[in-house]
């Protein structure tokens, strides 16, 4: 987070706290007042490192693009929060927070610091900024993604033909699936309460473990210039 926060296109919050007292960190991407805004966030699960691998490209790649003006800062920005559950992460935890909670269950209860404090930071923006796509990084035994059922929206099925439909084999060494699963209310899922509370495009972006680390990466900054792209091309809001 210090190396890209040196991005005249970055800045840093502290969004809150967690049970431990530790910061829950987020980097900005673009202007505060650019009204369409992409939520990124990762480790909410300590130990899913594939997905905190990708993540960092991810990163790296939309900082990149915008220090060369590739995306437009005044329209689009991104809030990125790699480190959701850092008392987990220091201690070693499996799945949970310091709660004992498994903060990817309390989407839409906000009964832990951690997620409370991502939506308290939602909850204070200019009424012109509105979330326009979510994509949540974590790790499992292989590369997929899970989106939208048959809820999904007409311009919400547009977006993910424009950002992830039929690259499942164009990345070298990382096939991957899309998964349709609905949102299942009451899950408690970053995935599904971005979908049904903000009516956008909310995915989850699960790496393989044992997926090579190069392709881990590569695909990554393909995703996210290819995520710029299809922000770009969207009829999204
Ligand atoms: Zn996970």
């Amino acid at each position: 987070m210090a190396r890209l926060d040196r991005s005249a296109a970055v800045t840093r919050e502290t969004l809150g706290h967690s049970h431990g007292g530790r910061p829950i960190e987020a980097l900005r991407i673009g202007q505060p007042t650019a009204p369409r805004l992409v939520i990124l966030l990762g480790r909410q699960h300590p130990p899913e490192v594939s997905g905190a691998i990708a993540m960092e490209h991810f990163l790296e790649t939309l900082v990149t693009l915008a220090d060369a003006g590739k995306f437009d800062a005044q329209d689009l920005q991104v809030l990125a929060v790699p480190l959701l559950n850092p008392d987990g992460v220091a201690r070693g935890h499996w799945r949970a927070n310091l709660g004992g909670e498994d903060l990817n269950r309390d989407w839409g209860t906000f009964a832990q610091p951690e997620t409370r404090s991502v939506a308290q930071w939602l909850g204070r923006l200019p009424s012109q900024v509105r979330p326009v796509a979510m994509v949540d990084f974590h790790s499992t035994s292989r590369n997929l993604f899970y989106v939208q059922g048959d809820e999904s929206s007409e311009d919400q099925e547009r977006f993910l033909a424009r950002w992830l439909g039929g690259k499942e084999h164009l990345i070298a060494d990382y096939p991957f699936s899309i998964e349709r699963r609905n949102s299942n209310p009451g899950a408690g899922t970053a995935k599904n309460w971005f979908h049904t509370t903000h009516a956008i495009p909310a995915y989850t972006y699960e790496v393989g473990d044992e997926t090579d680390r190069q392709a881990v990466a590569q695909a990554a900054r393909e995703l996210a210039k290819s995520l710029v792209e299809a922000l770009s091309l969207s009829e999204l809001p």
